[in-house]
């Protein structure tokens, strides 16, 4: 599957913590992500991650795009529900645009572990 892992500043710790603990699940698919994202976790976990631009600076909508493409099968967005973000248009149009195709999008930790949980066990393919 092609997975996309995004966080916003105050949630990186807690993706750091979701890729480390399903490291064995992720490293058998292809994963992309935000800059600042990206690089954390591959730091972190030693995944191999096809980074995007940072979020702020046009991430969200290279990871939209490949949407929009149906390039992307499943996305993990933790969202800090707390904190304006200068980019909100850009995660909103990301968002709107997985209803559009469809797409699994989880924006919290325990919906993320769902959904892991389920690639893990093969019932997303
Ligand atoms: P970042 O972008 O991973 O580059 O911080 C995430 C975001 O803010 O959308």
């Amino acid at each position: 599957m092609k997975i996309a892992l995004i966080a916003h500043d105050k949630k990186k710790d807690a993706m750091i913590e979701l890729a480390i603990k399903y490291k064995d699940t992720l490293k058998d698919h292809d994963l992309y992500a935000t800059g600042t994202t990206g690089t954390l976790v591959m730091g972190e976990t030693g995944l191999k991650i096809k980074r995007m631009k940072s979020g702020p600076l046009g991430g969200d909508q290279q990871i939209g795009s490949m949407v929009a493409e149906g390039k992307l099968d499943l996305i993990i967005f933790l969202r800090d529900p707390l904190t304006s973000q200068p980019h909100e248009p850009d995660v909103s149009a990301l968002l709107r645009l997985c209803d559009v195709q469809s797409i699994p999008l989880a924006t919290n930790v325990k919906s993320g572990e769902i959904m892991l949980e389920a690639v893990k066990n093969g019932v997303i393919k």
